[in-house]
């Protein structure tokens, strides 16, 4: 979205703070107290980059929920358990001796990437009006965070928690009493997924409204997990259930592979694995010496990909599935980023399709974009984001608004006042009203930040519509 390195990182770091005060402490506390106070003596700095970057800052801070590092590692509360070892539960005593323990307590808890599909394709998620990656991640609360994990260096997926009705500004860390927002009184999980409530069940037990489509971590439960990596392997270990879990006073003794094996299934297992191999390929190119910022940068954006739909106009229901999602992200963490490209390039090119549809729009958007290829066949140096700033300040000038460019040198300003001159000299002006030239310029202007997002190469936009007029 940012292609202004400096914001790029602070909305990284500090995307989820729409405070000032509060985003000006953060700051200082992280060591930027010269810039903020830079800042705070040049108002008509900041106010210019706001201005020239309102939209996407809007854009970001309605859509990332990102919120920095993650502050808590994962408790651990027990030994690790081995192959051989049994432990006492009877999971009967979590309806009649506790009332969900287990999901409260904590401010976040580690999930993995097909626990998000699952969530989505529960059959509570409509009862609880989750239709999508959005209405996970970016409600007020969100009901998954992703936060930066620095022993992976990747954005992992954390469930939330919060204490009922929490206000939505509420940090997690501030919140006491906080419990998982699928975390429901047991009748009403019950009652939903149409069984019979047992006599003896306590009368404020908790229950799991996902039920059989929980994360994997809480299908374990009370039995634990304990993911690192040790000497370049991800590795994965079973810890003993938390002694206050009143579960576990029972008299019934399990060995962990028997219980592992009920309720993990082979799918499960492959899911994990197809996850854990992309954590791996990353891990391996990192100690190879990359930055891997692509990989990483892809890798956020596929956990919201409902949203990476949507701005392509694609509903949900037209998601790749997770092993064609994680084909594309491992491909990725290896360092090949085609199938991404590809991918988005895919969308782009369908939106280019039902961009024609609409016969004005169609009329108006080719005359946009013959001219851009006019120019471009000129100027050999331009770039999409001398394109952009160009229609950008189209749009504003139709909407009377102010629009300042700032270029590097001479030479990229002479190509944006020579693609102003030709786009406006296919005599839009005269022939289209105000309200659709400012539609056809805005359709234009969303092709060309695809792909300059997408940052393959600094004039992809404009090699994409050579080829489409040929
Ligand atoms: S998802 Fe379900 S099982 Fe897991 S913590 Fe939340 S309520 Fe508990
Ligand atoms: S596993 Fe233990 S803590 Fe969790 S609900 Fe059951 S009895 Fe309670």
């Amino acid at each position: 979205m940012f292609d202004n390195p400096i914001l790029k990182k602070m909305m990284d770091q500090y995307g989820h703070i729409d405070d000032l005060d509060k985003l000006q402490a953060a700051m200082r506390e992280d060591g930027f107290g010269e810039f903020v106070d830079l800042l705070n003596n040049n108002p008509e700095l900041i106010n210019s980059f706001i201005d020239e970057h309102r939209e996407d800052v809007e854009q970001s801070i309605r859509h990332y929920t990102g919120s920095g590092t993650i502050p808590i590692q994962e408790p651990i509360y027990g030994q690790p358990l081995s192959n051989d070892d049994t432990f006492r539960f009877d999971p009967q005593l979590c309806l009649t001796d506790c009332n969900g323990k287990c999901c409260k307590g904590r401010n976040y808890l580690m999930i993995l990437y097909p626990d998000i599909f699952k969530i989505l394709t529960s059959p509570a998620a409509r009862h609880l009006k989750i239709h999508s990656t959005q209405d996970l991640l970016e409600r007020r609360p969100p009901i998954i965070d992703l936060f930066l994990n620095e022993e992976y260096d990747l954005y992992l997926p954390y469930l939330r928690f919060l204490p009922i009705g929490a206000d939505s500004n509420t940090p997690p860390e501030e919140a006491a009493d906080s419990i998982c927002p699928f975390l429901y009184p047991i009748s009403d999980v019950f009652s939903f997924h149409k069984l019979q409530l047992p006599q003896n069940a306590r009368k404020d037990a908790m229950g799991c409204m996902l039920m059989d489509c929980k994360p994997s971590i809480c299908r374990l439960s009370p039995v634990g997990q304990a993911r690192g990596m040790v000497t370049g392997r991800l590795s994965y270990e079973y810890i003993e259930p938390a002694k206050n879990c009143p579960g576990c006073a029972a008299d019934v003794e399990i060995p962990l592979p028997q219980y592992v094996n009920a309720l993990l299934s082979s799918s499960d297992e492959e899911e994990r694995a197809l996850f854990h191999k992309m954590l791996m390929a990353h891990n391996t190119r990192r100690q190879e010496g990359y930055d891997q910022k692509r990989f990483k940068s892809v890798l956020l954006e596929s956990y919201n990909i409902d949203r990476l739909l949507s701005i392509n106009d694609y509903a949900p229901k037209q998601r790749p599935n997770y092993g064609q999602l994680l084909k594309i992200l491992i491909a990725a963490a290896q360092g090949d980023v085609s199938l991404y490209d590809k991918f988005i390039q895919s969308m782009n090119k369908s939106n280019h399709k039902t961009m024609k549809i609409n016969r004005n729009d169609r009329e108006y958007t080719s005359y946009i974009e013959q001219a851009v290829v006019m120019a471009y066949q000129k100027l050999s140096d331009l770039t999409d984001r001398i394109v952009a700033n160009a229609l950008k300040e189209l749009i504003s000038q139709k909407e009377d608004r102010i629009y300042r460019v700032d270029y590097f040198g001479a030479k990229e300003e002479m190509m944006h006042r020579e693609l102003l001159v030709q786009i406006n000299s296919v005599g839009l002006e005269s022939k289209c009203p105000k309200r659709i030239l400012v539609n056809a310029l805005k359709q234009v202007l969303g092709s060309v930040k695809g792909f300059i997002k997408q940052g393959t190469a600094d004039d992809a936009y404009l090699k994409f519509i050579v080829d489409n007029f040929k």
